[in-house]
């Protein structure tokens, strides 16, 4: 028997030639990589989750259509009448679960680029083709190369990260609209970083019927509980429901999630001090030698160094995780991406890169 034959025949040559995500290992480090938030939950939180937690049933599957929670979510998310909800285990599974319902062999998905990697990967992994549309050198959308790639591919799907990652903008708004107008196909609007940005595409989903607004919890402070929303019109929604499998929002996510969002001051206060920190750390890096970092509506920076491999590599090293992203897109060479952390671990980090510039 030799298995790697039948591994071959078997599995479809784009998953054969991709690669599984990579998550570099963490221990112990300074981690700034991923985009969470740094702070923890305040003590009495903490306390009234425990004693909660206790009540929830794992013996039973959970609720498949978590309606309370769907309203609590919606009155957060400021969700406008006449629009739909759908849960996801992150927004990551949401992404899939759009493409999914729309994959057919020749159909196209479109993003402007560099931009998040799952809408391609999945893109993949599904069997659609994805189509990069090059960022002018700002990072704002080249929208007469956009306008050309629709007409061009004509794409079921254009996903739009706003703000963007990893250049941390924010796209011209009328651009945008002039794109959802355009197209024969879906915009989801991805905006995951939507509380360090305060702006948001949620009150035009009533006047665009190809329109879906994306967002999730992780980039708040609750990463772990993977809990991404879609937002928008019930006719499609309704669609995507089907390729979502029944029960893919665990109990202790959603007895968690609800208890947090009742008590959410404390994460108004943390998405604060994040902000706060991202224009003391912005500034910072403005002012070490040869170092380039992109003003950014989100909790990452962005900035380009002299020799970023070295200087990953030298970071890490020293306890500091951040993200490398070099070989990413040809428009970030010498980029590296770090999440705002706490003022202890931006000021490690700062001093860090500062003796790794100097040596
Ligand atoms: N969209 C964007 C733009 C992101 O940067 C990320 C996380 N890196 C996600 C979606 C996925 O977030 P999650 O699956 O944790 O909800």
């Amino acid at each position: 028997m030799n298995i790697s034959n039948k591994v071959e025949r078997l599995i479809r040559p784009e998953i054969r030639a991709s690669r599984a995500y990579a998550v570099p290992e963490a221990t112990g480090m300074i981690k700034l990589d991923a985009m969470e938030n740094p702070y923890p939950w305040p003590p009495e939180v903490k306390q009234a989750w425990l004693e909660m937690l206790r009540e929830v049933q794992v013996n039973r599957y959970p609720d498949p259509d978590p309606r309370r929670l769907k309203e609590l979510l919606r009155a957060e998310m400021g969700t406008p009448v006449g629009t739909e909800l759908l849960l996801g285990n992150g927004s990551d599974e949401l992404i899939q679960i759009v493409l999914l319902a729309l994959a057919r062999p020749d159909a196209f998905v479109l993003a402007p680029v560099p931009t998040f990697v799952m809408y391609e990967v999945i893109a993949n992994a599904v069997g659609m083709r994805f189509v990069g549309v090059p960022l002018d050198q700002d990072f704002a959308l080249d929208l007469p190369a956009m306008r050309e790639a629709l007409r061009r591919h004509s794409p079921v799907v254009t996903f739009i990260a706003y703000p963007n990652n990893p250049s941390g903008n924010l796209f011209a708004a009328d651009a945008i609209e002039s794109l959802i107008a355009a197209t024969a196909g879906l915009v989801v609007i991805d905006e995951a970083y939507f509380a360090f940005a305060d702006i948001s595409f949620m009150d035009r989903l009533n006047r665009f019927d190809n329109l879906l607004v994306l967002r999730t919890l992780s980039k708040i402070g609750l990463a772990g509980l993977r809990l991404g929303m879609l937002f928008g019109a019930d006719a499609w929604l309704r669609e995507f429901n089907k390729v979502r499998l029944p029960y893919n929002i665990n109990s202790l996510t959603q007895a968690s999630v609800e208890l947090v969002l009742r008590k959410h001051e404390f994460i108004t206060e943390q998405v604060k001090r994040i902000r706060a920190e991202r224009q003391r750390l912005f500034a910072a890096l403005g002012n070490l030698p040869g170092v380039k970092p992109w003003p950014s509506e989100t909790n990452f920076l962005l900035f380009r160094v002299p020799k970023a491999g070295h200087v990953y590599d030298a970071l890490l090293a020293s306890g500091v995780l951040v993200k490398n992203l070099e070989a990413a897109d040809k428009a970030l060479t010498g980029c590296l991406r770090v999440t705002v952390g706490t003022p202890q671990e931006n000021t490690v980090f700062l001093h860090t890169l500062e003796r790794v510039l100097a040596s």
